[in-house]
């Protein structure tokens, strides 16, 4: 599965909708401090399920809606799409027989959440499910932000063992195991 775009409503600093391409393997996003680059990554993570409002640099989860600015009104409703090749079919389970997988995640400031994948209403796990074992999900290494090279080297050896097991894939068996034992 190869990310292609990334689309943008309503997050952070991208209040109109906006089409992000990402044509090829190698890309580079540059720009003036505070432009939002860091933004684009923040959304790539949060569609992906991350719950924690602190790792995208927020106090609350609502601080990812635009919250207006000196010209623009703030709005209530932020949403973020990823779209996926997935032409080699490689997407895990009943996703693998679509060309193009896309993945959805929309929040609004009442606090209403939900989660899409190919336009269909899904839960937040089957969006973590697709990308188990793949190196790409919400924390996984897929996504190394500045200060993530030093964490790793003093990582303790049962943290180092999270991102070496995802590597191995074993962290779905795991993540399935642990659900399995909650039941
Ligand atoms: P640097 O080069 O300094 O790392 P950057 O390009 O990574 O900068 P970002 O951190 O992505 O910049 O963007 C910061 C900008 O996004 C700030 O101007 C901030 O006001 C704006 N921003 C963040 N959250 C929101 C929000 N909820 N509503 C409106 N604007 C926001
Ligand atoms: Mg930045």
């Amino acid at each position: 599965m190869r990310l292609t775009h990334i689309k943008l409503a309503g997050f952070k600093s991208f209040v109109d909708p906006t089409t992000i391409p990402v044509p090829g393997q190698r890309v580079g996003v540059v720009g003036p401090n505070g432009c939002g680059k860091s933004n684009v990554i923040d959304a790539v993570r949060w569609v992906l399920g991350e719950s924690r409002a602190r790792e995208l640099r927020g106090e609350s989860m609502q601080d990812v809606i635009f919250s207006g600015s000196a010209t623009r009104k703030a709005v209530s409703r932020a949403s973020v799409e990823l779209i996926f090749d997935n032409s080699l079919g490689k997407a895990a389970g009943q996703w693998s027989q679509y060309a193009e997988i896309s993945v959805k995640r929309v929040l609004t400031r009442s606090g209403e959440s939900s989660y899409h994948i190919n336009n269909l209403h899904v839960r937040r796990r089957d969006i973590t499910d697709i990308f188990l074992g793949t190196g790409l999900g919400a924390r996984a290494y897929a996504i190394i932000e500045q200060g993530m090279i030093s964490r790793i080297i003093e990582a303790r050896p049962e943290e180092l063992r999270v991102f070496l097991e995802e590597a191995a894939g074993i962290s779905k068996y795991k993540e399935r195991r642990r659900e399995t034992e909650l039941r």
